[in-house]
């Protein structure tokens, strides 16, 4: 695994131009504006931090990644990280793809209620991984929140190299967010039947039958937390890859909101909680 970092993420305001849902619990949230002229696409699993502020805030003016870290800790804004899923240099635009869960949060509202015209502010974006240079074989394994990433992993791979994608969704009907990219790797869809944060039991079988194959290999996967300790017990244990071959990172943890712990020490530290999931600072972004 190598990492590429073309461009040093920085703070960004864009502007929503386009909005559809891509499959029943997908939502496509297409951003534009005059600061993504010098966007450098990192490409694959590069991801941003989408910020949410409460409506009573005021966002500090100039909106930089230090005037934010200046505010006070139950004033500062949620983050939330979505990948980009393609970036269009001839339009200058950028594709969220944002799973429409039904356990709340900062991040689904945003997704569920996103207009065009809406201000969108964010950081990023972060750097991209990049399979081995040595690499025969990649495979690619998540959940939904884990295909914007794989669908620019197929596409950006070397021809080379074959690609076996193992997705784990609730409904089959999501799985086709894959099909554009189905002429290019081997899909296994495997239908979620075990609640979640339960380890993805039905996932984890289908990877145990998957043959290893012949020849290096390089494993990218994300998912719900205890799905990834799994992955990780299965890659990293019994099949003996380091880290390096084997990526594999938490994209969410069932039960547990993303900032949970850092909003916890903040309101240990200042002895104020701030009450959660507000609405968005919608007529800032509107306005400003
Ligand atoms: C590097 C990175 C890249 C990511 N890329 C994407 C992406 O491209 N698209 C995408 O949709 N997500 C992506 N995620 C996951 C996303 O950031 C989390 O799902 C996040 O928790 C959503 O925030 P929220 O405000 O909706 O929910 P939170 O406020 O974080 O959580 C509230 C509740 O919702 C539950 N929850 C959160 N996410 C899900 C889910 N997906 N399914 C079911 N329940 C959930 C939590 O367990 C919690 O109980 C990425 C995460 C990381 C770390």
């Amino acid at each position: 695994m190598r990492f590429v970092d073309h461009d040093t993420g920085r703070d960004r305001r864009n502007e929503i131009v386009a909005v559809r849902r891509v499959t029943p619990g997908i939502a496509r949230i297409t951003l534009a504006g005059a600061d993504l002229h010098d966007f450098r696409d990192n490409g694959t699993d590069q991801h941003v931090a989408v910020l949410f502020f409460d409506d009573d805030v005021i966002v500090p003016d100039p909106f930089t990644t230090e005037s934010v870290m200046r505010m006070r800790p139950f004033v500062r804004p949620r983050m939330r990280r979505y990948t980009i899923r393609r970036f269009d240099p001839a339009t200058r635009t950028l594709d969220i793809d944002a799973v429409v869960h039904g356990d709340g949060g900062p991040g689904v509202a945003w997704a569920a209620s996103a207009c065009v015209g809406d201000r969108v502010l964010w950081w990023g974006p972060t750097n991209a991984w990049r399979p081995h240079a040595d690499t025969r074989h990649v495979i690619a394994v998540g959940d939904e929140t884990a295909l914007p990433a794989i669908d620019a992993l197929v596409r950006e791979t070397p021809e080379s190299v074959e690609i076996t994608v193992v997705v784990e969704v609730a409904s089959p009907a999501d799985a086709c967010y894959l099909d554009e990219v189905a002429g290019r790797c081997r899909i296994r869809i495997v239908q979620r039947a075990a609640p979640p944060g339960t380890g993805s039991p039905d996932l984890m079988t289908a990877l145990r039958e998957l043959p290893m194959p012949d020849g290096p290999v390089d494993v990218w996967g994300a998912g719900e937390y205890r799905t990834v300790q799994g992955l990780r017990r299965l890659f990293h244990g019994d099949h003996g890859l380091d880290r390096q071959r084997a990526f594999l990172v938490t994209y969410w943890t069932h039960g547990q909101a993303q900032d949970e712990r850092a909003e916890r020490r903040d309101a240990a530290t200042t002895g104020r909680n701030r009450q959660r999931y507000p609405e968005r600072a919608r007529e800032f972004l509107r306005t400003r």
